[in-house]
């Protein structure tokens, strides 16, 4: 269960060098394939000059927002953000983890309650552990769990939350929004969704899966990360003015901590104003995963969900550990998962596929699994 770090070089189109080998990189969060398009990032740096590089591309705001960290350019991002999703207001986090736990706990009081997916995020887990309101955590996906909770207690609080992921990291599974949305709208509740791993990937927009799904204004708290198929890093919150002006004012991961430097938030804008012309990318990723998750079945693998994030259950975690060295022996960069991230008996590979993937380069895969899993 021992953790060590790994250095890797050359991140390329859905490749990745280590020990002067190079892998297919199945173990990345860059579903568009962007943070390892050289192509782009020469393109962005292309707009460079010497009369915007401090405004624009420099590395460092040396401030929090608060002081003098607050660039024009935040607030374009914002605006855009805002006006990509039709809401009143976005406000940028430095990172997912930040925002998750930044925002409920700032937002709640020991008079309320939140209610969680067990399966949500460790940073959302985290933000719970710090929040003063309490917290129940209803079982993944079972929403007559949730419904039965609500019952129970939603009467005995002034506020009451309902959070939940919409592709979920480590399952690769989606959050049935129309019925959480039912849910929040009868038991008059405020619904969190984390949409880390859907941004970029689902919607027309890009947007994610509230936007697929049609309800993106039942979100009352809709976080995103950049660090993902955006190819960067931060994060930002979509909600109603008021929600942003008093995260401002009490958000402590906000508040307390140096800005985003220009050069991100200049990425991030330059990728969030290009997210709906991707939609080549989106189709291709989706079309292989559809493809590699039947060839994993075919071959009696326990796989699960429905996304570009498949998992392949192993159980026992000394095993998953052997399988994934098996992997890179044979050149894909898969790292075994195991608890405390994923419960006990449920270790595995998680294949994370982004845009650069074709099936012809995954397709040894199934085999490759299959054969060791026969031979053991
Ligand atoms: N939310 C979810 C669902 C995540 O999977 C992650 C990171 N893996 C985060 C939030 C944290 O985001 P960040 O990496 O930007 O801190």
């Amino acid at each position: 269960m021992y953790r060590s770090l790994s250095p890797l070089s050359n991140r390329g189109a859905g490749t990745v060098e280590h020990g002067g080998r190079t892998f297919i990189n199945l173990s990345s969060n860059d579903y568009l394939g962007l943070a390892g398009n050289s192509a782009l990032i020469e393109e962005f740096y292309t707009a460079r000059t010497e009369a915007n590089t401090m405004d624009r591309f420099a590395p460092g705001t040396a401030s929090s927002r608060l002081l003098t960290g607050d660039l024009q350019l935040s607030h374009e991002l914002e605006s855009l953000i805002a006006g990509l999703y039709g809401r009143e207001s976005a406000l940028l986090f430095n990172s997912g983890y930040h925002a998750n736990i930044g925002i409920l706990p700032s937002l709640l009081t020991k008079h309320d309650l939140i209610l969680s997916d067990k399966l949500n995020h460790a940073s959302i887990h985290d933000g719970l552990q710090i929040c003063r309101a309490e917290f129940k955590r209803f079982r993944h996906g079972d929403y007559r769990h949730l419904e039965t909770l609500l019952q129970t207690h939603r009467d005995d609080h002034r506020l009451v939350a309902i959070v939940s992921e919409s592709v979920f990291s480590m399952d690769g599974d989606c959050a049935d929004l129309e019925t959480l949305v039912e849910l929040k709208q009868r038991y008059k509740c405020l619904l969190y969704l984390d949409e880390a791993h859907s941004i970029g990937v689902y919607g027309t927009k890009g947007l994610g899966l509230a936007e697929l799904r049609g309800c993106i204004d039942e979100i009352d708290l809709l976080v995103g990360t950049f660090g993902k198929a955006c190819g960067s890093v931060g994060a930002f919150l979509v909600s109603d003015e008021i929600i942003r002006a008093y995260l401002i004012n009490r958000s402590r991961p906000l508040i307390f901590t140096t800005a985003l430097p220009p050069v991100v938030l200049n990425w991030n804008h330059f990728v969030m104003s290009r997210l709906a012309s991707m939609q080549a990318r989106r189709d291709k990723l989706t079309q292989t995963s559809r493809e590699l998750r039947k060839k994993l079945e075919n071959a009696g693998l326990q796989t699960g969900g429905s996304t570009n994030i498949i998992p392949v259950i192993i159980g026992a975690a000394d095993q998953t550990v052997e399988g994934a060295k098996m992997l890179q022996n044979n050149g894909f960069y898969v790292l075994p998962v195991r608890p405390p991230t994923v419960p006990k008996g449920t270790s595995r590979f998680r294949l994370s596929l982004t845009a650069d993937h074709d099936i012809e380069m995954l397709a040894p895969l199934p085999g490759l699994i299959r054969n060791w899993l026969d031979g053991k």
